[in-house]
């Protein structure tokens, strides 16, 4: 079976048609129907709220936090989707037009922010990277043994509590730099938040400190830098991306090291699906848990409020399950 195609992959979205118009002719074309949008489905930021447009889960939630309930944060990338594959639609370009601030992560994650750069001049948005200062690991050039060096940037930062922190930091000073009259708002909010951020990396520190094993099977390479703050050794069964597929030898070789070091749980992502990790752990003779690289939330978790930190503990949980710790 590990020879055949593997199952558990999501269906490759269409390429969205959208961004083939270029970003001119949209604001060229489209300036009053933008107006019009506005009052519409943009949903503007109520009179006096300052808009934070930013692209996917993780920088809405951090924004948000640091924001607080006098701003407007949105995330265009919905929840329920994942975000590697997105594309924005010409009424999100619109969004973050309209916004004083757009928050994007960087490091490839959204490729189409580059195009938006270039084109940023007079909008009057104030675009901010939030991984700005931190240095990226390169992905490794395929999944596997988690040796990074050569391949694209990884960009999920956002999953070590400690670079989420710095990440923090920088949107606060970009909040500050746009709407300097709640600084003191602004400080105090990150200030609290950040906190919660260095409780869980302290949860994380002590919760995997004496552990059986050390070795994790995951879905997407999305775990490397939460693997290195806590000495770790992730196998990844994808690429950097989601869609990113194993080729049968890559498989091959994933159960034989799922084998040898008597892995007992394969991890899988509540926006990816189990086909794949359960077929693998059916192979190897262990059972899925799900390990969550929370690059969005599903609609019943943003119902019952469940948040970065929440996700992140409940990942803890499972690690040391998975890990037999003590
Ligand atoms: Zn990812």
């Amino acid at each position: 079976m590990v020879g055949k195609r593997p199952a558990g992959r999501r269906p490759r979205r269409r390429r969205a048609p959208h961004l083939t118009r270029s970003l001119s002719t949209i604001r060229g074309a489209a300036l009053g129907a933008a107006l019009a949008l506005a009052g519409c489905n943009q949903s503007p930021a109520p009179a006096g709220k300052l808009l934070v447009v930013t692209s996917f889960y993780p920088l809405y939630e951090f924004a948000r936090q640091v924001a607080g309930p006098s701003t407007q944060v949105v995330s265009l990338v919905p929840p329920g989707v994942e975000p590697h594959d997105w594309e924005p639609s010409p009424q999100d370009l619109t969004r973050i037009r309209n916004a004083r601030l757009f928050i994007y992560n960087g490091a490839g994650i959204e490729p189409w922010v580059a195009k938006l750069l270039r084109d940023a001049t007079s909008s009057g948005t104030v675009m901010v990277r939030a991984t700005e200062g931190i240095q990226l690991l390169a992905g490794g050039p395929s999944s596997g043994t988690g040796d990074h060096g050569k391949g694209p940037p990884d960009p999920h930062v956002w999953l070590d509590p400690v670079l989420a922190q710095s990440m923090v930091e920088t949107i606060r000073a970009a909040l500050v730099k746009v709407d300097a009259a709640h600084m003191t708002i602004y400080a105090e909010n990150a200030r609290v938040f950040a906190a919660k951020l260095q409780a869980l990396h302290e949860a994380f520190r002590a919760g995997l400190k004496d552990c059986a094993g050390r070795e994790i099977v995951t879905s997407h390479a999305a775990f490397a830098y939460l693997a290195r703050r806590y000495g770790l050794m992730v196998v990844p069964v994808m690429g950097l991306a989601p869609e990113s597929e194993p080729t049968p030898a890559q498989l091959a070789s994933i159960v034989r090291f799922a084998r040898e070091k008597k892995v007992k749980y394969i991890f899988f992502e509540t926006l990816v699906g189990a086909r794949l990790a359960e077929t693998l752990a059916r192979e190897v003779g262990a059972q899925t848990l799900v390990f969550d690289p929370i690059e969005g939330v599903t609609r019943e978790e943003q119902a019952a409020g469940r948040g970065y930190v929440a996700l992140m503990e409940a990942n803890l949980r499972n690690l040391r399950i998975a890990l037999d710790c003590k």
